[in-house]
């Protein structure tokens, strides 16, 4: 490393993507550091749920239980806009999503960083620029103390929607303006009868403007509302208390009592992507990356799985494990995984525009989306139990590119699960340090290679033996040459 630079990584953004690739790259002992703007967390609920693939990844780190420990709620399913999805029908132990508020996520996430003497969270430090070089970047950042300059080997743009990292790359961020402008609220309301007190999947009602009410515990609901007078207003306007409460209607019979909004802010369905995720020696990962509405849950969940599948790359390139290629496999991946992501929000925005010809195109679909395999379809795309990666040259195998239910990798080091009889222990020696040797269940007869993100990099019957050196291979593709 060039010695002139103060960190391996500076991380910008201390949201769910940039805490979670922190927490990674503490897992690699690599020095990283985190800079957020704001002085202070600001406890906005925003995302109020992790998908079933989430909850596996930091299960596979064993962070998922003191997670658990600070949610709401369990809802046993997911919905394509408002249509429920069973996640029971595939094979993993989370087929639920967790109802859980982001700043909760957020607050986690920070408090694990710290307790494992990860990254430095700088609080109240902007970055107002980057530059690059050949040897690493230089970021500007206005700081408590004024501005000073930090140089890294690696920076990573996690600083969302409107990310200044992805603005001084000059990268462009194709897509289209929001067309409708919605109010976001977590609002306390005055204790009535009639008013929800479980969480629910959102239903459509085309007469009532979107309106939503989720309940947060304590008499506190999130409120969604994005009627006629929105679209008047301008997307940057604060949202006041009248406007508020002119959009609560009735409930149960009755209209709700505003007691206090805790915080408001507008969103829109915009939906845009950034054209690359790496520029030289900078990334760009969660909405920084991608911005898409909000239907069926998905913003946050995608930001913390670009997070693991980018910590571990970045992590073996900054310790010299890897080539700076194996970065490259993350626009790769992610990129297709973001497409499908903004593909499947703007149709769920169509399916919610109150129309008389959406109406009838949305009673056949709902019809559809009851049909198995419809529905599994949709809720392997919403959940990302779906996701499955092209993984090139590695011979074919069901399992190839696709998720590793149950397995645990505490540590961040990938695993080779199968049984000592077939043998992989002397092969894999070389690479003991980076992948651990894993029992696999009885009855399991294949040898499987599981990155560190909890996805197949190669599976076989053997691929240890004379004539198949496809394991082999794999190992020094992902891991980098065996010691
Ligand atoms: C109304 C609403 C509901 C949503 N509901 C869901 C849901 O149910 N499920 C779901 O999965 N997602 C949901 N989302 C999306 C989710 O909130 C986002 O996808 C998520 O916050 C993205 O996380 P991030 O870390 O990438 O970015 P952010 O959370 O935006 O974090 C970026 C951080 O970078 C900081 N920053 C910005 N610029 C700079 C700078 N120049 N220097 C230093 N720091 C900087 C910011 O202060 C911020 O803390 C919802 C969003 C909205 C608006």
């Amino acid at each position: 490393m060039d010695p002139d630079t103060d960190f391996d990584v500076i991380v910008v953004g201390a949201g769910p993507t940039g805490l979670t690739l922190a927490n990674e790259l503490g897992l690699a002992g690599v020095r990283a550091v985190v800079l957020e703007k704001l002085p202070e967390r600001t406890g906005q609920s925003k995302a109020l749920n992790l998908q079933p693939r989430t909850a596996e990844m930091l299960d596979m780190r064993g962070w998922l239980e003191p997670v658990l420990d600070r949610a709401v709620a369990r809802l046993p399913a997911g919905h394509f806009a408002g249509m429920p999805l069973a996640y029971d029908a595939f094979d993993t132990p989370f087929p639920y999503q967790v109802g859980i508020p982001q700043a909760r996520v957020e607050e986690f996430l920070e408090e694990r960083l710290a307790a494992s003497g990860g990254a430095p969270v700088l609080r109240g430090y902007e970055l107002t620029a980057v530059a690059q070089d050949a040897a690493g970047v230089t970021a500007t950042v206005t700081g408590p103390d004024g501005p000073r300059r930090l140089r890294a080997a690696w920076l990573v743009g996690a600083d969302g929607g409107r990310s200044r990292v992805r603005k001084e790359l000059g990268v462009g961020f194709p897509g289209r303006d929001g067309r409708y402008s919605m109010v976001v609220a977590d609002v306390v309301l005055a204790r009535d009868a009639g008013l929800p007190t479980d969480w629910q999947l959102p239903r459509f009602d085309p007469s009532d403007e979107g309106a939503f009410l989720i309940p947060l515990g304590d008499d506190t609901y999130r409120f969604l509302f994005g009627g006629p007078e929105q679209q008047k207003v301008d997307r940057d306007a604060p949202v006041t208390e009248d406007e508020v409460r002119a959009a609560l209607r009735p409930v149960g019979g009755v209209v709700p009592r505003l007691r206090e909004v805790r915080w408001a802010s507008r969103f829109t369905d915009a939906s845009r992507q950034a054209e690359r995720y790496r520029t030289g020696r900078v990334l760009l990962a969660g909405d920084a990356a991608h911005i898409h509405l909000p239907a069926g849950g998905q913003g946050l969940n995608l930001g913390v799985q670009d997070a693991f599948n980018l910590g571990w790359k970045l992590a073996a390139v900054v310790r010299g494990r890897a080539p700076e290629e194996l970065l490259d496999t993350y626009h790769a991946e992610r990129h297709p995984v973001g497409v499908g992501v903004l593909k499947n929000t703007r149709a769920q925005g169509v399916m919610m525009v109150p129309d008389e010809d959406v109406l009838a195109l949305r009673d056949i679909v709902t019809d559809l989306v009851a049909l198995p395999e419809v529905n599994r379809h949709l809720a392997g795309m919403i959940s990302g139990l779906g996701i499955r990666y092209a993984v090139p040259g590695a011979p074919a195998h069901p399992l190839l590119g696709a998720r590793m239910p149950g397995v645990r990798l505490p540590d961040g080091r990938g695993a080779l699960v199968g049984h000592p009889a077939a043998g992989p222990d002397e092969l894999l020696r070389p690479w003991r340090d980076r992948v651990a040797l894993t029992a696999a269940a009885d009855g399991d007869q294949d040898l499987v290679l599981v990155r560190p993100d909890g996805y197949v990099a190669w599976a076989g019957t053997d691929g240890t033996g004379t004539g198949d050196d496809s394991l082999r291979a794999a190992l020094t593709r992902w891991f980098g040459p065996g010691d």
